[in-house]
């Protein structure tokens, strides 16, 4: 089936959503802090935008979830529209090949992580950005809540608390790359700015929808523009090649599209120039990445013939 009119996106999901109900082996939710290890492998939920804000939705696509590393695709389009190419004199933008929590690769690279994806990549673009716009999660947030147009996202205070009680991995990673000077914040600032960034709810929804500017090349949804056309293109490119972590291969094989996951069972992802996915479900695969989340995205590139390849 081609996709040729936006209408025909309703049935595909729906489709999906039946094909995905009968999959058995769901994965299981992250384990690392309590409200993540109680979420329910079974929820499901898929939302497409379009370019104009249209929003089609399947399951689960309105309800709440933790975005956890979602939240590094926004982080990373703020900061680069507010430090432009300085910013890759503090982060690479190469695949690591490792787990996103991974402290191996950044000693003999000096302090500098491999992409800003990975967690410790994540926690300089936050420093930057935290530095530059004097409050990077208030910054997220207010661009979150007007690309979605939801005033009522907001961060969950007791998820918070809990990435802060179980962050001593994301601690070490912030004083081993403050030790090279890549950072700029006080390690417990930035620490308390990205545990709070990681803990942001939002829904399919929401997230599809500011995701949106990502299919626009760059310009928000009220018409401004966030990055240049060269900008977004970047962020697309380092969202396939590193946005779901040591499986991006496999991600770009099945899926073929710009993609992030985050654990709390999240992955957005960018057809450009033609629309945005978010799909939820909070069983994980080995890697971190939503089992029925990545195959969802392999369905729906399969069935309508949209992937950038
Ligand atoms: N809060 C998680 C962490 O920092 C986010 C990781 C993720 O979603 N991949 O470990």
């Amino acid at each position: 089936m081609t996709t040729t009119s936006s209408l025909a996106f309703q049935p595909v999901l729906e489709r999906i959503a039946e094909e995905i109900e009968r999959t058995p082996g769901r994965g299981r939710p992250a384990d690392y802090i309590p409200a993540l290890a109680a979420c329910d492998p079974r929820r499901f939920g898929m939302a497409v935008a379009e370019p104009d804000g249209t929003v089609y939705g399947v399951g689960d696509w309105r309800e709440p979830f933790s975005t956890q590393s979602l939240t590094k695709v926004f982080t990373l389009a703020l900061g680069l529209a507010r430090e432009g190419d300085e910013l890759w004199e503090h982060v690479g933008r190469e695949p690591s090949g490792n787990p996103f929590n991974s402290l191996v690769q950044l000693e003999y690279e000096g302090g500098i992580p491999r992409n800003p994806f990975i967690n410790a990549g994540a926690l300089v673009v936050t420093d930057r950005l935290h530095t530059r716009s004097g409050d990077a999660s208030q910054e997220l947030l207010e661009f979150l809540r007007a690309e979605s147009a939801n005033p009522g996202l907001d961060f969950d205070e007791e998820i918070a608390a809990s990435e802060a009680a179980h962050g001593h991995r994301n601690a070490a990673l912030a004083h081993f790359m403050a030790s090279y000077g890549n950072i700029d914040n006080e390690v417990q600032v930035l620490l308390d700015q990205y545990f709070r960034q990681c803990s942001l709810t939002a829904s399919c929804a929401d997230l599809a929808l500011a995701t949106g500017f990502l299919a626009r090349h760059g310009v928000r949804a009220d018409g401004a523009r966030l990055l240049t056309r060269s900008q977004a293109k970047q962020v697309n490119a380092v969202m396939l090649t590193c946005g779901t972590y040591d499986a991006a291969g496999e991600f770009a094989y099945r899926v073929g599209l710009p993609g992030k996951s985050g654990v709390g069972g999240g992955i957005i992802a960018v057809v450009p120039g033609r629309c945005t996915l978010c799909v939820w479900s909070p069983g994980l695969d080995e890697h971190g990445n939503s089992v029925a989340g990545v195959a969802a995205l392999d369905r729906f590139t399969t069935l309508t013939g949209l992937s950038v390849f």
